[in-house]
């Protein structure tokens, strides 16, 4: 059983692992890795969005507000699934750009990831507001790198939350920022969900090739490469021995490809 405690964080991106805590999106096997506030705030410390002793203050809000703590986690899942809807249609337009398309398809591919980026922006845009709306900008000690041109900058400017710290929706902050950077960057183009079957993580493909089809060689990579091979063991048998040699053969070559091609 995983909660949101051990659950991997494959995605590459905050917002990502963050979509990443539904398992099994959609399937029969779905699971909600955030069963309650206390799960939320345990997901956003291991995965880095707060420190331990905001993590400890917002359980002991969620103590005295109940009711709120409610609110925020139900807020959080619908900010999960609008983060995913337009993640997973920028994915399909990066997986199809690395497949060569005869024009007319390509087009066609082009719009419909276009469509369903759109029918998808308002929700999120309308979730993200409220959680944006506390960012701040703060003057630091530190120069900023000296440009091509002109002379280093005494004063580096870092975000920081300028929100009530006992805002239990504080929780959403990193996150919401997080997707708004990912979703606006050059890494969009790298955004991949994941092959496996039923599985709908997301990841950012930071090999060289731009190849890598799973969330995990060790997880959903692994169960597809059994589930080729008992494919190809079970035909193997309605052939010759001689057939089967070679079969045999591609299916190891393609196992060895398959290992390469995960980071
Ligand atoms: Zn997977």
């Amino acid at each position: 059983m995983t909660d949101s405690g051990d659950l991997p964080l494959l995605g590459g991106h905050l917002s990502l692992d963050f979509a990443n805590t539904l398992e099994w999106r959609g399937s029969s096997r779905e699971r909600d890795c955030l069963t309650g506030y206390e799960a939320l705030v345990a997901w956003s410390l291991r995965a880095g969005a707060l420190d331990a002793g905001e993590a400890e203050e917002l359980r002991a809000y969620a103590d005295w507000a109940p009711g709120s703590a409610a609110e925020v986690l139900a807020e959080a899942r619908a900010l999960r699934e609008a983060v995913y809807r337009v993640a997973a249609a920028l994915a399909a337009g990066g997986a199809a750009g690395e497949t060569p398309l005869a024009d007319h398809v390509a087009d066609h591919v082009a719009d419909d990831v276009a469509d369903d980026v759109a029918d998808n922006l308002e929700n999120l845009n309308r979730r993200l507001a409220p959680l944006l709306g506390e960012t701040r900008l703060s003057a630091t000690a530190g120069a900023v790198p000296k440009a091509t041109r002109g002379g280093p900058v005494p004063v580096r400017l870092v975000p920081i939350w300028g929100g009530a710290s006992d805002d239990l929706a504080r929780v959403l902050w990193p996150v919401a920022r997080s997707a708004f950077d990912l979703l606006t960057g050059g890494a969009a183009g790298r955004l991949r969900e994941c092959a496996g079957r039923d599985c709908h993580w997301l990841f950012l493909d930071r090999s060289k090739n731009g190849s890598r089809r799973w969330c995990a060689m060790s997880n959903c990579g692994n169960l597809a490469k059994a589930r080729r091979h008992r494919a190809k063991s079970h035909s193997a048998k309605s052939h010759s021995a001689k057939s089967h040699s070679a079969k045999s053969h591609r299916a190891r070559t393609q196992h060895r490809a398959g290992a390469q091609v995960v980071e």
